[in-house]
């Protein structure tokens, strides 16, 4: 079986450093925002260059703590996609704001900045743009939109770390930024973890102060907050992992050229489009077959474990009833997710392993076709 991701082969790589790391805040007696937590808020902002960073428990509290920070909630309108995890919405939901589902350009697979304009309305009050599976939104005219129309942006940078557009990193366009270290994500913990990126000194203020209960100073509480604080024993992994970071992503990207190059012979496959001027880290590399779904089955009976990102759009989800946004509101969207699916993708995966995946691919799509032929 060749996994989507494997956590194991970069931890044979790592581990004696992490091990003694994490002992070492086992001994230190300090496990929740200390040496480590600050120090790598700090490698962080100078990594993405911004100027402030807050580490927190989630990715998902990053986004919800960014739009707490932004006095986001209860009727406002909040504009982001569809097609992404449940979580960008979600937080959406937890402030008591409504998202507003935008539609996506096929090609890249981002938020089509040209059909944002006709979905803001007086309520609207940010833009969640998401730079899904490592590729950078059209971030010049998301930004001239929401400065025309006075609207906030937060980016959901989970998937997305190191990435740029036009030479600048992901993360430092909007009022925030948003990573998470879950640990399949490109910059991943052992465990949960995310963070806000900021370089307005206010809204960092905010984010502290709701990270741990709402005030800055201890036992004193100006407001609602929450428990939201990265533990130490993470903030220590990830500062080893940060290390690595850039040759990670490199390692992603030449596995996404390479991937290119071996389906170029099969029209059938159509491989991820790269906006022009970004910095793609290929979190996921992701293509569109046809029969996608028999496909999918045929490669998991052959040990390849390609997963459907995402399955369900998030327009069309229970939690999303409510919106009343029926079958057929969003059809770039809806066309995607019935053809996309992600390929094993992580820096570890050897040349042999992406030829056998390249090679099953090609022949489950043949396959497919003769049966649906029949
Ligand atoms: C992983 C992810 C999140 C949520 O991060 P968690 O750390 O799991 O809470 C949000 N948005 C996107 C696009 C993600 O991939």
């Amino acid at each position: 079986m060749i996994p989507i991701f494997d956590s194991k082969r970069q931890y044979s790589q790592i581990g004696s450093e992490v091990e003694t790391a994490v002992c070492d805040v086992l001994r230190s007696g300090c496990y929740i925002l200390g040496p480590n937590t600050k120090a790598l808020e700090q490698e962080l902002a100078d990594f993405i260059g911004c100027k402030y960073t807050v580490g927190l428990n989630s990715g998902t509290d990053a986004l919800h703590l960014a739009l707490r920070a932004l006095d986001i909630g209860k009727g406002d309108e909040v504009i982001t996609v569809a097609f992404t995890f449940v979580a960008t919405a979600e937080a959406i939901g937890i402030v008591g704001a409504t998202p507003v589902f935008c539609e996506i350009n096929s090609d890249t697979f981002d938020m089509d900045a040209s059909s944002i304009e006709k979905l803001i309305t007086p309520r609207t009050k940010a833009i969640i743009p998401v730079h899904l599976y490592g590729q950078p939104c059209d971030m010049d005219t998301i930004m001239s939109i929401a400065k025309k129309h006075n609207l906030h942006v937060i980016e959901d940078c989970a998937q997305a770390i190191g990435a740029k557009y036009k030479g600048k990193m992901v993360g430092t366009f909007g009022d925030f930024g948003c990573l998470s270290f879950y640990p399949t994500k490109n910059l991943g913990g052992m465990g949960d973890g995310g963070l806000i990126m900021t370089s307005n000194e206010q809204l960092k203020d905010r984010v502290i102060a709701l990270r741990n209960h709402g005030g800055a100073v201890r036992y004193h509480h100006d407001e609602i907050g929450v428990n939201s604080r990265l533990d130490e024993i993470q903030a220590a992994i990830l500062r080893i992992k940060l290390k690595h970071i850039n040759e990670w992503n490199e390692q992603r990207r030449a596995h996404a050229y390479r991937y290119n190059e071996l389906f170029a012979s099969c029209s059938d496959v159509q491989t991820p489009v790269e906006a022009p001027d970004t910095y793609c880290v290929y979190h996921q590399y992701t293509i569109k077959v046809p029969n996608r779904d028999e496909v999918f089955d045929l490669l998991h009976e052959r040990g390849i474990g390609a997963m459907l990102y995402y399955p369900i759009p998030l327009h069309l989800q229970k939690v999303h009833e409510y919106l009343h946004m029926s079958k057929g509101s969003l059809p770039v969207t809806e066309h995607n997710t019935d053809v996309v699916m992600s390929l094993p993708m992580f820096p570890e995966l050897t040349d042999e392993e992406q030829q056998t995946i390249a090679k099953t691919v090609i022949e489950c799509v043949e396959l497919s076709k003769s049966k649906a032929a029949v």
